[in-house]
This record gives structure tokens, C-alpha cells and sequence, in this order.
């Protein structure tokens, strides 16, 4: 692992529509064919029986009624079950019905970012260049692929300006964001936002992974935290008697292990937007601590019940 600090300018915003069609369908695409190399998004579908996952419809309205859940599609049919699990990501509508006034808003790291996959420059381990006109990070894939993430300080959604900050930066750097731009896969746009409820569920809906909790993706737990949700939810809903109370068994088994994350993200990303000059200094002191205690107490298995709180 290699951390360097570049002594150029950062910062940026954007927004982004919470329209499940133009947000979903680019991150589709690129899921298959611009990470070409990795799991495929259509691979991961061939897992599960045909007709168990209808694509490409969205779920507008959220009702419970008496003994289960009901859910409006944009055509109006209704469809009915016992639980409703509200795995919609950061823009969730089942969170709507959840936690009305809880909105999505832009991470303390950054509020937006790139992500892409080019040909390899010459890492041989995951690398991340950090300076004031942002960062950049390359992990070596597949032999002769990275991936990349890159974070600038404008707010556009055009790559090519946010490829113009890094002039500066090292030539393994411009080599990976020029084969970016020139990849037949562009760089995908890709905003960080973060929610954290107080609540993840009322009667039988519930909420799970991003839709419960998004963070900035700076220890790369956030799809890990998704399974594992589905993990331990699944654990409670096996007792059928028990589903009135699933929400609440499901959020008191994960709330400690994904607040130890949101803590350990949002203290990494105030670290991340010191001055350039300070966190120079103060980085190198405090990142390998903020390492161990990060993915420390993650090494424990997740989903393990917590023993429950005295009355
Ligand atoms: C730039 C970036 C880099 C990241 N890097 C990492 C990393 O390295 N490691 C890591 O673990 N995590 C990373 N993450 C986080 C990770 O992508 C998420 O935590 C993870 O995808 C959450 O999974 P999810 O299933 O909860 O939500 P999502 O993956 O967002 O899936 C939600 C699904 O719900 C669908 N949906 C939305 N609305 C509706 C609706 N109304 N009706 C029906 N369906 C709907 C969407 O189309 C989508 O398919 C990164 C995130 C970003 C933005």
C-alpha cells in the first residue's frame, strides 16, 4: 500500500437526479461493460431463477396493511408481501415511507468522484496520489488493467476537466486518467452521498444498505456492509412469528458495526479536506492508527447477535 501526497490545489460538488432511469441505467452499463474485466452485472443475475428479478421498474408508493407490506409500480399494479426489504440504494423510496425527512446529502469527503477502468500505467499495489486539486487512487486488477478512482476539485461532470487538474501530479498518474478518457468505457460519474437514519424500519419494512446507511466509499466497506445485511437479515427472518418484529431485531444487530464505519469515514474525510500543508503533517502520524482501528474490530464476523439490552 502507497500514500503520497502531491503539493497542487481540491475541492468539488455536484448533483444528480434521484430518477431511478438515467441514475441506474449509466451504472448498469458500465457495471457491464466498462468493468468488463471484474464481475459482471449480468453474470451476478444469472445466479438467481429467471423472473425472480424484473429490471428496469420502480417501486413508487410504499403501504402496509394488516399482516405484510404493499408496494405500487409506476403502471399501478400492486404487489403484496409479508416483508418489504428496502435495498433501493441512496436514493431510496422505501426510505421515504421509512424515515420521510431523512434525506440523502453530499459526503464530507468530497461530493463527487470518477470511477473507470484503463489500461495499467505501472502500479504493482493499490496507490493513492492526494494533493489540493484532489486524488487519485489505482488498484491493480486483472494483469494489465487498473481500476481508478478519482476525486477533483471542480464540480462537472465533464472527465476531461477533472483529468486537467492533475496536470501536475506524477506521469503514472496522467497516463492512467489520459487512458481513461481515450477507453471506449468512459469514466463513470459518480457522486458520494451519505444518510444515516435514526430509524431503518417501522412495522414490517426495513431498510438495507445504502438505503440505511451510505458512506463516502473511503475503507471500501459499503457493498461489504450490503451483504451483510442480507446476511443477517435473512438470520431474522427465519423465525416466520417473529416478522412484526424483524426491523428491530435486524437494526439492533447491525447498528454498532455500521456506525464504527461511519465513524471511522467521516474521521478520514475531515482528515482528508485539512489544508494541504497540515494534512501533510498530520497524515502520515495518524493514518496507520486510523487504519487499525478502522478494520480492527471488522475483522470480527459480522451478524453475530449482540446480546440483548437489559429492560
Ligand atoms: C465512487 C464509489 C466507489 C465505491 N467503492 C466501493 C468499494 O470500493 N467497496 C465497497 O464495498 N463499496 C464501494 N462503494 C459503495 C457501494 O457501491 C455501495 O455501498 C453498494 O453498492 C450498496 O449496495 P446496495 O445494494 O445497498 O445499493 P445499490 O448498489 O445502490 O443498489 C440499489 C438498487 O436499487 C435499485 N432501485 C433504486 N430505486 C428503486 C426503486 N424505486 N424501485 C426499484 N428499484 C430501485 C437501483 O436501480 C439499484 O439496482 C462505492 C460507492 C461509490 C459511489
Amino acid at each position: 500500500m502507497t500514500f503520497e501526497h502531491h503539493p497542487l490545489p481540491t475541492r468539488r460538488r455536484t448533483d444528480d437526479t434521484q430518477d431511478l432511469g438515467p441514475r441506474s441505467r449509466p451504472q448498469r452499463r458500465w457495471w457491464d461493460r466498462g468493468s468488463r474485466d471484474g464481475g459482471r452485472h449480468t453474470a451476478l443475475l444469472g445466479l438467481v431463477s429467471p423472473g425472480t428479478v424484473t429490471l428496469g421498474v420502480a417501486v413508487r408508493t410504499v403501504r402496509e396493511v394488516d399482516g405484510g407490506t404493499e408496494v405500487q409500480l409506476p403502471d399501478g399494479t400492486v404487489h403484496a408481501g409479508g416483508v418489504l426489504v428496502g435495498a433501493d440504494g441512496v436514493h431510496s423510496v422505501v426510505r421515504g415511507h421509512v424515515a420521510p425527512r431523512r434525506r440523502a446529502r453530499p459526503s464530507i469527503l468530497a461530493p463527487s468522484s470518477w470511477r473507470f477502468v484503463a489500461t495499467d500505467p505501472g502500479v504493482d499495489c493499490w496507490v493513492a496520489w492526494t494533493g489540493p486539486a484532489g486524488t487519485v487512487l489505482l488498484i491493480p486488477m486483472v494483469p494489465g488493467r487498473v481500476y481508478g478512482w478519482v476525486s477533483g476539485r471542480d464540480e462537472t461532470t465533464d472527465f476531461a476537466r477533472t483529468r486537467a487538474l492533475f496536470r501536475g501530479f506524477p506521469e503514472v498518474v496522467r497516463t492512467a486518467l489520459a487512458a481513461a478518457e481515450e477507453s471506449q468505457d468512459p469514466p463513470l460519474h459518480s457522486p458520494l452521498e451519505e444518510i444515516n437514519p435514526a430509524v431503518w424500519t417501522t412495522g414490517r419494512v426495513v431498510l438495507v444498505g445504502d438505503a440505511a446507511h451510505a458512506s463516502a466509499p473511503v475503507w471500501a466497506q459499503g457493498a461489504a456492509l450490503a451483504v451483510e445485511d442480507g446476511l443477517a437479515l435473512a438470520e431474522v427472518l427465519q423465525d416466520r412469528d417473529a416478522w412484526d418484529r424483524a426491523g428491530l431485531e435486524f437494526a439492533r444487530r447491525r447498528r454498532a458495526r455500521v456506525e464504527h464505519v461511519q465513524a471511522a469515514t467521516d474521521r478520514f474525510s475531515r482528515t482528508a479536506r485539512l489544508p494541504a500543508w497540515l494534512r501533510s503533517v498530520v497524515a502520515p502520524l495518524v493514518g496507520p492508527p486510523s487504519y487499525r482501528a478502522a478494520y480492527g474490530p471488522l475483522r470480527e464476523p459480522a451478524g453475530r447477535p449482540e446480546p440483548p439490552v437489559a429492560p
